[in-house]
């Protein structure tokens, strides 16, 4: 049984996202987890969708010359990972033709993948029912209690609902739902992220333009549905909360386009923003709560909830049905919600 506080899937981070699958996201562990992912959503289950979850998206990451170095840095790390070309100024412009000239080095990466979030959402939605599952929206938890052996809690409508094992996959509110149920929280940090929707200038090819990202954390731009999105890469502390976009990240992210592409973004056509929740040290949290029987987390998959989802469920799957461990790289014990809680107590 599935509990939703909205009245449909996917209304908060999960309908919100950039939706790249791309190795430059996170660290080891998290580039561990993306490619683990990655053979799902490249051949997803028979019947999975009627529509494609994604489609391939180049991504190019890029800097100046005081950049270098820190693209040096990123090759190397996401080596092990990606099939990674070095390009120079020209391949650079030759692939992403809206960067300004001192876009001067860059690192591509052909096989990355734009997905569809509510194609990848209503997918899993298609596989629960088909399993017997359920999903049941408009049921915000108000309540949890434990006894019996079983987890019963019961929503602001009144509906009570029961089980022996509760996963709290509540994304940003996580914690607040560990609290109601009296479970030590992990210490989730919701950072905000905004994204605004422009016109790109008149002959752009938005068929091949990749996802373009600076090398350090100041923007990213793609095409989206005949437009460009863009985002300044803000992680602002936020409360879990229905998060809207603030007018200086949406200034920002106008003037870093203005500041690193020839693209002056002339009128906003759309502005959104959602959370990004994180742990303390930004690796999700799946695992039984060490204090409090049949207590599951599933919880802090900050900016890479979406690419590492596949994964993500297969862990959860192993640790609570007993299945393989399905990724030889990644230790149940680096995501187990314990080592917050040894810090915390
Ligand atoms: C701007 C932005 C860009 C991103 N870019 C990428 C990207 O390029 N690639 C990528 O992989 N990821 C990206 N992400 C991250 C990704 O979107 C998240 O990691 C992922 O969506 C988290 O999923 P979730 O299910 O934990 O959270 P959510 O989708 O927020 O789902 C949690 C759900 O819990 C429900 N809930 C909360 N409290 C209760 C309650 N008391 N009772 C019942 N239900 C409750 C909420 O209503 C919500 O629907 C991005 C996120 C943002 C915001």
């Amino acid at each position: 049984m599935v509990l939703e506080a909205e009245d449909q899937i996917g209304y908060h981070s999960s309908g919100r996202s950039a939706t790249m699958l791309h190795y430059a996201l996170g660290d080891r562990l998290v580039r561990a987890l993306t490619l683990a992912s990655r053979p799902f959503f490249d051949d997803p289950p028979d019947g999975f969708t009627d529509v494609p979850i994604g489609h391939a998206m180049p991504v190019l990451i890029h800097g100046r010359e005081d950049e270098r170095e820190a693209l040096d840095q990123l090759e190397a790390d996401l080596s092990a990972f990606a099939q990674l070309e070095r390009l120079d100024a020209a391949s650079v412009h030759e692939l992403c033709p809206l960067l300004k000239d001192d876009a001067a080095h860059g690192l591509a990466d052909r096989r990355g993948i734009r997905l569809d979030p509510h194609a990848l959402l209503q997918g899993n939605l298609r596989q629960l029912r088909t399993r017997g599952g359920e999903l049941r929206t408009s049921q915000r938890i108000a309540a949890i209690e434990h006894s019996g052996g079983a987890w019963t809690v019961t929503s602001e409508t009144g509906h009570r609902f029961s089980a022996p094992i509760l996963v709290n996959a509540a994304g940003a509110w996580a914690d607040e739902v560990a609290k109601v149920a009296g479970v030590q929280p992990v210490g989730l940090e919701p950072k905000r992220r905004t994204i605004i929707t422009f016109d790109a200038p008149p002959g752009t090819d938005l068929d091949h333009l990749p996802f373009a990202k600076t090398v350090g954390d100041e923007l990213y731009f793609a095409p989206e549905s005949g437009r460009l999105f863009a985002s300044p890469m803000d992680e602002v502390p936020s409360d879990p909360t229905d998060a809207q976009p603030d007018e200086y990240e949406v200034a920002l992210a106008a003037h870093r386009m203005a500041e690193r592409t020839t693209v002056e973004v002339k009128q906003i056509h759309s502005k959104w923003a959602g959370l990004r929740s994180f742990t303390p040290d930004h690796h999700p949290a799946a695992g039984f709560a060490p204090d409090a029987e049949g207590f599951f987390w599933l919880a802090g998959q900050g900016g890479f909830g979406l690419q590492t989802s596949p994964a993500m469920a297969a862990i959860v799957e192993s640790r609570i049905a007993g299945t393989e461990w399905p990724v030889a790289d990644v230790d149940a014990s680096d995501l187990a919600p314990d080592r917050f809680l040894a810090q915390h107590a």
